[in-house]
């Protein structure tokens, strides 16, 4: 559920008419309701409520400091996968003690910004990694606090671009070798071992693989713990699905419902990483009609957005709903969405029923808040778009649109090639 509504025939993001901001901040522009991101965090807080539990938000899905100060004020930390969110994260006011450090190759530079400013716990990926921190660690004279991330080799039946627990994947550590690690990472004298992660994929809209791989970690925290060592965070990671079209995933509760009864008993504290399920439906991209062209065998619909603004359509042939923001009493037609950008693989929507839209009329891409922003690339010198943040009535600009200067404000002509 969200807070992107028709009043009458005129999109609203909350109070706000979406043509004004378009009008105000010029397009194409990413707009998040701040309403509807609380109301997504404040789903998995309460569901959750009855266990100890940490939402570690995925910085990676949407990593405006806006919106990281907006979880960070409510109780929650942050889950990254680079040195650049930790330090997003950081001056977003995310409490150390609640960052999570997930990713297969973090490099000597992040993992000592991690250990010096004391976050929660590295998840570790691969032995190599575990040897790296350790060393690290141990140059700085303090010990690295580690979860061991596993691959339970659990389906999560999503797009193979976005399922990382499966035997093939480069993510994690097998969990028959699991025991294994967890014996070598006791031994390490700089890493101490306190908990274990996983994370099976992304867009997942069943419960099933979250209960199935839960059940598979369990089983090893029982043996673990049968040896000795003691899990104390136990991170499941996120992945719950949204509904770009007609998805029916399961909602924070139905995962309390099912995951919390396996955890009866047990005492850890639960990390949970969503991304999407809390930042995707809570944003849109505004974009403007620029041309209509009939091609040989189609119609295109141009907009001013392209796929280095949104790249989830060509990277993945990700679904999004497309949406006039003034309604209109005019006929449907098919078309496909496409961008100014010159690749063919630049489009928005394909073969879209879509209403006729003129030139200057504005869309708003729906269910764009994750991924998007986070995604969005300079390619073909194209300025990064701005981003809003709209609260009932009040808007808010919380990314200013990239300038031409912006774009060559890191690059250099050398001496040798003199002037123009
Ligand atoms: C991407 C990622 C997440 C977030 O996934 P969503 O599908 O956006 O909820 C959580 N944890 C890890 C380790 C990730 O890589």
């Amino acid at each position: 559920m969200h807070f992107f509504k028709y009043k009458n025939s005129e999109l609203f993001a909350e109070d706000v008419p979406v043509s004004k901001l378009a009008e105000k901040y010029g397009t194409p522009l990413y707009v998040y309701s701040h309403k509807t991101l609380l109301r997504h965090f404040k789903a998995y807080d309460d569901a959750f409520n009855g266990y100890p539990h940490i939402i570690c938000f995925a910085a990676k899905a949407n990593s405006n400091i806006a919106i990281l100060r907006l979880f960070a004020k409510n109780g929650g930390g942050a889950d990254i996968v680079s040195g650049g969110e930790l330090f997003t994260a950081l001056k977003a006011g995310v409490s150390p003690k609640k960052i999570v450090y997930a990713g297969v190759g973090k490099t000597d530079d992040e993992i000592r910004f991690a250990l010096r400013t004391k976050i929660l716990m590295f998840n570790v990926e691969s032995e190599d990694e575990l040897k790296e921190i350790n060393k690290v660690a141990g140059k700085m004279k303090t010990k690295a606090p580690v979860a061991l991330r596993i691959n339970p080799d659990i389906d999560p039946e999503t797009h193979p671009y976005i399922s990382t627990g499966l035997k093939k994947h480069k993510f994690g550590i097998p969990i028959e070798d699991a025991i294994e690690y967890y014996r070598t990472a006791s031994r390490l004298k700089n890493i101490s071992v306190i908990g274990i992660h996983k994370h099976i994929g992304s867009q997942i809209t069943k419960v099933t693989p979250f209960v199935d791989a839960l059940k598979r970690v369990l089983v090893l925290i029982d043996r673990l713990s049968a040896q000795g060592v003691n899990i104390k965070y136990l991170d499941i990671g996120g992945g719950l699905g949204i509904s770009y079209k007609d998805e029916e995933p399961p909602v924070p509760r139905d995962m309390a419902k099912n995951l919390l009864p396996l955890l009866r008993g047990r005492k850890m504290t639960l990390i949970m990483e969503p991304g999407r399920s809390i930042v995707g439906n809570a944003g849109i991209l505004v974009t403007k009609t620029l041309y209509l062209k009939q091609g040989f065998e189609k119609e295109f619909i141009i907009v001013d957005a392209g796929m280095n603004d949104l790249m989830r359509p060509s990277l993945y042939g990700a679904y999004h709903q497309i949406l006039p923001v003034k309604k209109q009493k005019r006929a449907d037609t098919f078309a496909d969405v496409v961008g100014p950008i010159c690749e063919s693989g630049d489009f928005l929507a394909k073969e879209r029923e879509m209403p006729m839209v003129k030139q200057g009329e504005y869309l708003a891409v729906m269910s764009a808040g994750a991924y998007g922003f986070s995604m969005s690339s300079n390619y073909n010198s194209r300025p990064k778009p701005a981003e809003v943040m709209v609260k009932g009535k009040e808007h808010c600009l919380i990314r200013e649109r990239e300038t031409y200067k912006d774009l060559l404000k890191a690059e250099r002509i050398p001496d040798f090639l003199g002037n123009a």
